[in-house]
């Protein structure tokens, strides 16, 4: 069975940092959540992609045991060109073309509908409000956005935030959302929406966990070769709802590791374009590294 479902792009990404340059490899907020889900789970993708999508990109993800039932063909797949300078926190974008995400309408194989884990990776919030109503009984749903869709669709994505269990957002995003330039104040004013957790990315400086009573920080990973960060969000939101539809616990405690699972994996997809590292890395090289993070954090 799938689980976690996740829905987000399915993309061609054009990217260019301070260390090289590719052109419409595979990319999109699904595709990196699903990748880092199924390190931990056997995830299930809904999504639109074009007549122009290699079929080699479909094979490899159901070769990690991805689950593609629920993407459906359309004319054009969407494709997002962006660029890093040497703050590669911050990416810009050059060019979106939405291409047939402008006329999916989200169609859910059976076998996901009683998926127990839900994630709603950056895409329009109306589409993650339809599939939220498609899902019979979930027990988490995780969102994520970005700055797109808070300039343009807020109404619709404060409604769907209300429907989730968790908001994971950056900094940025949390200070835009909330007109605030204090983080803590930001968590407690989407604490009041009625997730029981805000996750705040610092990028390459960690994370935060909010809840009702409580506060984590986990450390951001001293990585020495950046090469592209393009997904990492999605990475870490991907590999949290996995650990946690593994573990099936949704304790603070064990939301703390799911983070941290998050951190690791986003940190490795940073080490390559695209998807290059993640295709590279198992299950010893992410304990190896979740060890690490426990290190950095004693004293
Ligand atoms: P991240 O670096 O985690 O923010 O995600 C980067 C991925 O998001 C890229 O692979 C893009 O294809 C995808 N992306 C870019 N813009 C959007 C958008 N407006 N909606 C959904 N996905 C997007």
């Amino acid at each position: 069975m799938a689980d976690p479902v996740i829905i987000g792009t399915v993309a061609l990404d054009s990217i260019e940092t301070p260390f090289g340059k590719v052109k419409d490899v595979l990319g999109g907020s699904a595709c990196y959540a699903s990748i880092a889900a199924s390190f931990f789970s056997t995830p299930g993708i809904f999504s639109i992609i074009g007549k122009d999508f290699p079929e080699k990109y479909i094979k490899f993800l159901n070769e990690r045991g991805i689950d593609t039932k629920g993407i459906i063909v359309g004319d054009k797949t969407f494709r997002w060109q962006g660029f890093y300078e040497f703050d590669m926190n911050q990416a810009k974008t050059l060019r979106t073309e939405l291409n047939s995400l402008q006329t999916y309408k989200v169609e859910v194989p059976d076998h996901y509908k009683k998926a127990k884990y839900l994630f709603l990776a950056n895409i329009d919030p109306e589409l993650q409000l339809k599939v939220i109503d498609f899902i019979e009984n979930p027990e988490l749903i995780v969102i994520d956005t970005m700055n797109l869709w808070i300039e343009h669709k807020k109404d619709k994505l404060l409604e769907a935030i209300k429907k989730s269990d968790v908001l994971v957002m950056n900094d940025g995003e949390a200070r835009q959302l909330f007109k605030t330039t204090n983080l803590v104040k930001a968590a407690n004013a989407a604490l009041k929406l009625n997730p029981k957790a805000i996750i705040i990315k610092k990028g390459e400086h960690g994370a935060l966990l909010f809840t009702k009573d409580k506060h984590f920080n986990a450390p951001g990973y001293p990585l020495e070769n950046i090469k592209d960060p393009t997904g990492c969000g999605d990475c870490s939101g991907g590999a949290f709802t996995g650990y946690l539809a593994k573990t099936g616990d949704l304790s603070e405690a064990n939301m703390r590791k799911a983070m941290i699972y998050g951190s690791v994996i986003a940190s490795y997809n940073a080490e390559g374009f695209s998807i290059e590292r993640l295709k590279e890395i198992n299950q010893e090289d992410i304990e190896q590294r979740y060890k690490e993070f426990k290190d950095i954090r004693d004293f």
